[in-house]
């Protein structure tokens, strides 16, 4: 780490940190993790990962706003829903004490690199891959864990445009859509170059069996206000259970919001826009926090504009942000530091 200073401006997964850690997975079994500086990472041409995707990972951060000691955000979440996915991709479990042995230690060794204003963390990327070398079909039976981090900015998308996907998918019907693997990211690429192409920011959409219900942005979760009640898409095997979504619920109740999880058609949430119903809609993720949403539109260009925008985002972006970097109680037992023995780890290798 020493002559490694972050540049001033550090936009979103753009700098990465110094550090790494890695745990492998061979003979049925987890070995010793190790804290690594920052490197390639070797792998036979023929594993698995690069041929037939068995990936799977995870996205979350460490705050370090006026605190000594950074702080994690219910990372034991992310480590669920990281076995969740590993099962789906008929990969190993990694237990929880390797899992936050992982994201602590390069916590604790990127530590000096944290910013330090609201808004700003260390975004952490744990993920796991298949190395074992051979072209057939089949799950491998060696692995690695890996974490890496970026010093990071807030993802300010600021007011996001989106536009409905009413041809591609995401996520097929009995697919991986509710597993965090890449593949899904690989699907989406496509759709997200042509709305972006066409001046909006996200696609959105819908479930792969009617193209009918909402399900969610790429990488985000999405709620609507409408008729005071915050309305947000029903779970479904085919898109992802955000943490960021759950914690919205969870504070919109606190804050004596009342809040609906149900199945969304996009024509009903069209015609309450019109209608004056839906006032407001917002996008939720770790990244991103809670980004308000300005227009929901079709490829044909009808625009669908929200007349009220950022009012509840604001407030449940604040209050989230509020828990997250510990300037205010946390009633919901959401955030913890980073334990000691990690900070007394040296680098290895
Ligand atoms: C990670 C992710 C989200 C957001 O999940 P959080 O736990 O809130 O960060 C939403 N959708 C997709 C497809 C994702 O990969």
């Amino acid at each position: 780490m020493a002559g490694f200073s972050a540049p001033t401006s550090l936009g979103f997964g753009q700098v990465k940190s110094p550090v790494m850690y890695r745990v492998d997975y061979r003979d049925g079994a987890w070995q010793q993790g190790r804290a690594l500086p920052y490197q390639n990472i070797e792998i036979d041409p023929a594993a698995k990962v690069l041929h037939y995707a068995q990936e799977v990972f995870e996205g979350l951060k460490a705050y370090k706003i006026d605190n000594p000691r950074a702080n994690f955000f219910r990372p034991l979440d992310n480590h669920d829903r990281l076995n969740f996915s590993a099962r789906r991709m008929c990969m190993p479990e990694i237990p929880a004490d390797l899992f936050m042995e992982g994201i602590s230690v390069v916590t604790a060794l990127s530590e000096p690199l944290i910013p330090t204003q609201a808004g700003q963390s260390l975004y952490l990327r744990p993920f796991m891959i298949g190395l074992t070398g051979a072209l057939g079909m089949g799950p491998s039976s060696e692995y690695a864990f890996i974490v890496i981090a970026s010093p990071s900015e807030a993802y300010h998308a600021g007011e996001m445009k989106v536009l409905i996907e009413r041809e591609g998918c995401r996520a097929a019907v009995g697919g991986t859509g509710a597993a965090k693997t890449g593949g899904n990211y690989a699907a989406a690429t496509e759709s997200a170059q042509r709305t972006q192409a066409m001046g909006y920011h996200q696609s959105l959409w819908l479930d792969p069996r009617n193209m009918k219900d909402i399900e969610e942005l790429s990488g985000m979760n999405v709620f609507a206000l409408i008729d005071g009640e915050l309305h947000t898409p029903r779970l479904t095997p085919s898109f992802l259970k955000g943490i960021t979504r759950d914690s919205v619920i969870q504070l919109a109740r606190h804050k004596g919001y009342e809040v609906v999880e149900r199945t969304m058609p996009i024509e009903e949430l069209l015609a309450d826009i019109k209608s004056g119903s839906c006032v407001e809609a917002f996008a939720c993720g770790t990244a991103a926090i809670v980004s308000p949403i300005s227009d929901i539109a079709e490829a044909d260009g009808t625009a669908y504009e929200l007349s009220q925008s950022d009012v509840v985002a604001a407030e449940l972006r604040r209050g989230l942000l509020d828990i997250q970097e510990r300037r205010t109680e946390d009633p919901f037992g959401w955030t913890s530091e980073v334990e000691d023995q990690f900070y007394q780890l040296a680098l290895a290798g």
